[in-house]
């Protein structure tokens, strides 16, 4: 199943969008979070179906969202395999035909490892993504020992900084550095940049202050079920003042 955790501009606090981020409901085991069976999708090739699957479900609820007069952006989690796979950016561009979704709603997700694993590959197959209109984000930024000259070959709309850093910008400085850092480089390169792992009205203030564009977290929305997405939205309209929605994770 997918739940979708909800994306907020900071200068006006609007929702603009959600990531997908997949579980697996197993009869046996309950509801399973990605990091517990991912990596092991992974290692076959099984993970090019899960990700057709992903986009297809993520359209599917887009379309409903949008006759509930919601109008988002999806973000999208995409593996290295998928990234060097020669049918991707057609399969992508089927599935998109298909639900009659415009391309530039939806953002795949890349993490720094995808590019380098193998980077010819991956240039060619972004740049033909960013060609069709699809948008791309540069994932768990700053996490990768990766160099950054990538960044000048591939069209990227996005960075977003990983929530190990925005998590404890708070508390030490080193993580604030390296916050503050990777939001102007995203400025001066001309990208917008995403914080996600926020997790206290602290860390909202103070990416606000740095002038990051969107954030997520905990703190503002957990990953929620597709039903829940759209009252919680109208929600947060209402409350959007005194900013927070408080919901349990995962409910
Ligand atoms: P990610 O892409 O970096 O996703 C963000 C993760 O941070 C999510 O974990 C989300 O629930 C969690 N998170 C969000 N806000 C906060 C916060 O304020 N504090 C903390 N501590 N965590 C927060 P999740 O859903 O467990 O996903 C883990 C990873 O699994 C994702 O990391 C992504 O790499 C992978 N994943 C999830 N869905 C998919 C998918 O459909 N395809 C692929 N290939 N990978 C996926
Ligand atoms: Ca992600
Ligand atoms: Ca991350």
């Amino acid at each position: 199943v997918l739940h979708y955790q909800p994306k907020i501009n900071v200068s006006d606090r609007s929702v603009v969008g959600v990531e997908a981020l997949v579980r697996w409901n197993n009869p046996e085991h309950g509801l399973l979070q990605p990091d517990s069976f991912i990596p092991i999708i992974e290692l076959g090739d099984s993970i090019i179906e899960l990700t057709h699957w992903v986009i297809n479900q993520a359209l599917v609820d887009y379309k409903m969202w949008e006759e509930q007069g919601v109008n988002l952006d999806v973000s999208i989690n995409v593996s290295t395999l998928n990234i060097q796979d020669e049918k991707f950016v057609s399969d992508v561009n089927k599935i998109l035909l298909e639900h009659r979704v415009n391309p530039g709603k939806i953002r795949l997700e890349i993490t720094e490892s995808v590019i380098m694993a193998d980077t010819k590959r991956a240039i060619k197959t972004i740049s033909d993504l960013d060609f069709m209109g699809v948008g791309i984000s540069i994932d768990d930024f700053g996490t990768g020992y990766s160099s950054l000259s990538y960044l000048k070959e591939i069209p990227v709309n996005e960075l977003k900084i990983d929530k190990s850093f925005v998590m404890n910008m708070e508390t030490d400085d080193n993580d604030a550095v390296i916050v503050r850092s990777t939001i102007d480089l995203a400025h001066n390169l001309g990208l917008k940049v995403t914080a996600e792992g926020v997790e206290s009205s602290g860390a909202l203030e103070l990416l606000d202050i740095l002038g990051c564009d969107r954030v997520q977290g905990f703190y503002i929305c957990p990953p929620i079920t597709t039903e829940r997405l759209v009252p919680w939205i109208k929600k947060w309209e209402e409350k959007k003042p005194s900013l927070v929605v408080p919901i349990n994770k995962d409910s």
